[in-house]
């Protein structure tokens, strides 16, 4: 999917599922959304769906023009790709999925309203969870400069070694939030979507996590609000003298990083790794806005203004097919 298809049709699909199940406003590509809905008919097409799990019926309800914005959506050619990633969205809701969406007041980051996803399900080491995917679009450096906004629509970007370009990962997988012991990893496939792999067993009502990588909320993730974090008393929640000042760090919209990204040493041509396999084994990193770029691998590699982009390891390689 082009990336900017696949930015407008996320954001219809979180605002036709997503929103109205939670009941208020999620992550959006377009910085200039503006909600448009009647939340009460779209809540009586997710309860119906919830009591008799027909997409067919569902997407029928929701296939009408007053719904699907912006309107050049609302043609034959873009039916299959909305009614795919819409299912993406309500397959949550269906029984074998084993997780659900809900609010989510721990980031300061998200003015404290965000969302997350809990298992409620048992889920065992190893074990995929296939409902839980991303869809992913390639960008181009001309795309990354028009689509993507720091610090407003760059809470899912990743870098792919193998491609070597940055790519969109929108869906329910995006509302995973980033822990520092995180119980999940992304993986990818060839067929343009990515889904979660468990790394330890799950019980009902615990989050499903993903490691973003170790300098992704300041260095040594020192701004971390994780739960890890708030249980050892690390990052954000650490108390010592150590903790450097918030206004050094101040998250996404810090200017130092969006400086950091601005020096010359960012206009460099972009390195490229010594060689691939070096770059598979490498550990699951984040481009580091607060150091210098020519000591961080993922930042080097990257050369894009994004806080949020991650290198892709053995878990994201494109080349495993988690899905059939
Ligand atoms: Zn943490």
């Amino acid at each position: 999917m082009k990336p900017k298809d696949l930015c407008d049709i996320d954001d219809l699909a979180t605002s036709l599922v997503v929103d109205v199940f939670l009941g208020f406003e999620t992550h959006k590509m377009d910085i200039n959304y503006k909600k448009c809905y009647d939340r009460k008919m779209l809540q009586s097409i997710i309860d119906n769906f919830q009591k008799n799990p027909n997409m067919q019926i569902a997407f029928d309800s929701f296939w009408n023009k007053n719904y699907i914005k912006p309107k050049r959506l609302y043609k034959e050619f873009y039916k299959k790709l909305v009614k795919d990633h819409i299912e993406r969205y309500m397959g949550m809701f269906y029984t074998d999925s084993g997780f659900t969406i809900e609010p989510c007041h721990r980031y300061s980051l998200e003015n404290n309203i965000g969302a997350k996803v809990i298992a409620i399900n048992y889920w065992c080491k190893d074990e995929i969870i296939k409902r839980l995917v991303g869809c992913v679009a390639e960008l181009t450096e001309k795309e990354e400069g028009e689509i993507l906004h720091i610090g407003k629509n760059d809470f899912s970007v990743m870098y792919s070694c193998r491609k070597k370009c940055a790519q969109l990962w929108l869906g329910p997988a995006a509302y995973i939030n980033h822990d520092c012991q995180a119980n999940c990893k992304f993986v990818a496939n060839d067929k343009g979507t990515a889904c979660v792999k468990v790394l330890r067993n799950i019980a009902p009502g615990e989050e499903i996590t993903c490691f973003y990588g170790r300098n992704f909320f300041g260095e040594n993730n020192s701004n971390c609000e994780c739960c890890s974090c708030e249980k050892l008393c690390n990052g954000a929640f650490k108390t010592n003298e150590e903790q450097p000042s918030l206004g050094r760090y101040n998250f996404r919209q810090t200017s130092n990083r969006i400086n950091a990204y601005r020096s010359p040493v960012r206009n460099k041509k972009v390195k490229k790794p010594k060689s691939p396999k070096k770059i598979k084994d490498t550990v699951l990193e984040p481009v580091t806005p607060n150091k210098n770029p020519e000591a961080d691998r993922g930042e080097a590699l990257l050369g894009s203004p994004y806080t949020k982009i991650l290198l892709k390891t053995k878990g994201l390689d494109l080349d495993k097919s988690p899905e059939k």
